[in-house]
């Protein structure tokens, strides 16, 4: 048999990665390069992407080649676009100034403790740009230099950065800790839209994003894709309940517009989670549409740069108002939460043409969705099953043990961490929590988030990844856990690896896919199988 290459997961050793060396490096940071051995990093953007979408410096390269073909004022346009980030972004200014240095956030990344690497300490992956911040834009950097953390930008330093902000995931888990409220995830943001300028970016952001420009999805799903995938769901749903459901597309005058990321449409388990939204607006009547052109909610412009998040998310506000409905329902994903709840109504809205979200079954209205117009589905299954609208049988999904990873966008940037969790435990029998410290705000990414849950640095999502994985274990071997469930569409794509890897006795599940089995449907036949067409006797088995 062939040896697995770096980018599969044969070729690690979950007993080799967890033997992770915390001893500092013998050189001072300034001096340590970083190893750009295969599995560490991100095969850059083809230039068909940057030509596609109007990125500047569109050529072949490779990290690993010595000459990484720069623009020849690259340092020119490094100095004046982060000039302008400063001048743009009053948090980027003060994040560069107030850090103390205390070191509360060393050891909360999990890139950190998956590598031991101190430059994935957020305080040090900062420190690579303020190191040039304090050199160009700052009096005392500018007179004692190194003494005060100053260094000039060098194409080093650029190589530096282009590793260590594709190995930060966004995931925002340092700035829980940091007293002085510094967010290490935007200054990796603004270090990716620098890097940008000069065409060093990585395909597996790009591809999506030109995708995304061109059809609404990040998969390039054309509208006739979009409805025989659903088409196909529908029948394997037939198959399972007896019961055919409405694919509604592009229905104007509908109440509500759902979307939801592409990665539900394309990959299991996401694809099973899909399935469970159609049955739940089936069961309950609900009048709403799928649009074609707003066929992502997912948003890889968040991991690029904030015009491109802007122009990527428009698309859900347009549709919208074209199809006259009255508001937004939004499906399990992770970073399009963010988008929406941190950006969207400033960055698209107001959406003064929609209504403040009522569930027509319970009349709730969710007025923490005033200003956006858009609530997450969570939100209004556990309104629905708070107020009885639901009946659910959990023992059709027997013999699973369930446990939540809170995503890090919807737990952290938005709060939803009651809703996920009041739903599961109606729909299953068995649910238990992973420890304290790595669920809810504390919560550990994937180590694939941000565009970063590609193969080729497969080593780096394992290492990464391996904080989530230890939680996962503890409770397989405390509780006989075999399913993890997940709202977000990345982590549904990413943390099967990471489970295959360190826990591998369980499996990933999206919390529809765990309602979809449990709903008791109007005329359903006795149902046998669940919703992946597997004997629901021999579930948690596999
Ligand atoms: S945002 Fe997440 S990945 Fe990035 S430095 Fe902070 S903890 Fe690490
Ligand atoms: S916790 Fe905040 S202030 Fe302390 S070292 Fe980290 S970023 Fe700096």
């Amino acid at each position: 048999m062939a040896e697995a290459k770096f980018d599969e997961l044969a070729h690690y050793d979950p007993e080799k990665v967890s033997q992770v060396d915390y001893r500092p490096p013998e050189k001072d940071w300034m001096d340590t390069k970083p190893d750009f051995r295969p599995g560490t990093w991100i095969y850059p953007a083809k230039e068909k992407n940057l030509e596609y979408i109007g990125f500047p410096n569109a050529r072949a390269w490779s990290p690993a080649d010595k000459d990484w073909k720069l623009p020849k004022n690259w340092k020119q346009i490094i100095h004046e676009g982060l000039k302008e980030r400063l001048d743009k972004y009053r948090s980027l200014k003060i994040f560069m100034d107030n850090c103390v240095r205390c070191g509360a956030c060393a050891d909360k990344c999990h890139f950190y403790l998956g590598s031991g690497d101190p430059k994935n300490m957020p305080v040090l992956r900062a420190e690579l740009l303020r190191s040039v911040y304090k050199n160009d834009f700052t009096t005392a950097g500018k007179l004692l230099g190194r003494l005060v953390g100053a260094r000039p930008l060098t194409k080093d330093v650029i190589k530096e950065w282009f590793y260590y902000f594709y190995q930060c995931t966004e995931c925002r888990r340092c700035s829980v800790f940091c007293p002085y409220g510094i967010d290490t995830a935007e200054v990796t943001m603004l270090g990716r839209e620098l890097l940008n300028l000069l065409g060093l970016n990585v395909n597996w952001v790009m591809e999506p994003v030109a995708n995304c420009t061109r059809t609404g999805n990040h998969l390039g799903i054309q509208p006739h894709g979009l409805k025989s995938t659903l088409e196909f769901f529908a029948e394997d749903i037939e198959e399972a309940t007896g019961v055919a459901v409405d694919i509604p597309i592009n229905k104007k005058g509908a109440d509500i517009l759902f979307v939801t990321p592409s990665g539900d449409f394309l990959a299991d388990p996401g694809t099973f989670t899909c399935m469970g939204y159609m049955i739940l607006f089936h069961a309950i009547g609900l009048n709403y549409t799928w649009s074609t052109y707003a066929s992502d909610g997912g948003n890889f412009g968040l991991f690029t740069s904030h015009d491109k998040m802007r122009d990527l998310n428009a698309k859900i506000y347009a549709e919208a108002k074209r199809l006259g409905v009255k508001w937004i329902l939004g499906g399990e994903c992770g970073h399009m939460w963010r988008v929406i709840n941190q950006y969207m109504d400033t960055m698209n809205g107001p959406a003064d043409f929609l209504e403040v979200p009522k569930s027509p079954l319970t009349g709730t209205v969710f007025e923490n969705a005033r200003s956006t117009k858009m609530i997450h589905i969570t939100e209004f299954t556990s309104d629905l099953i708070k107020h009885k609208k639901l009946k659910l049988d959990p023992s059709r999904n027997r013999g699973l043990k369930v446990t939540f990873h809170d995503s890090c966008n919807p737990a952290r940037a938005m709060g939803i961490l009651e809703e996920p969790r009041y739903v599961i435990r109606h729909a299953v029998d068995e649910f238990y929590e992973m420890p304290p410290n790595t669920i809810r705000e504390q919560t550990f990414c994937c180590g694939g988030g941000a565009g970063l849950g590609t193969d080729e640095n497969m080593e780096m999502r394992l290492r990464g990844g391996m904080p989530r994985g230890n939680a996962v274990k503890h409770v397989a071997e405390k509780h006989g856990v075999n399913r993890l469930a997940a709202m977000c569409a990345i982590d549904r794509a990413t943390l099967p690896a990471v489970c295959e890897f360190w826990a591998p006795e369980v499996s990933v599940t999206g919390i529809h896919e765990l309602v979809g089995n449990a709903l008791v449907l109007e005329g359903e036949k006795e149902r046998e199988v669940n919703l992946r067409l597997d004997p629901i006797d021999e579930q948690g088995q596999e």
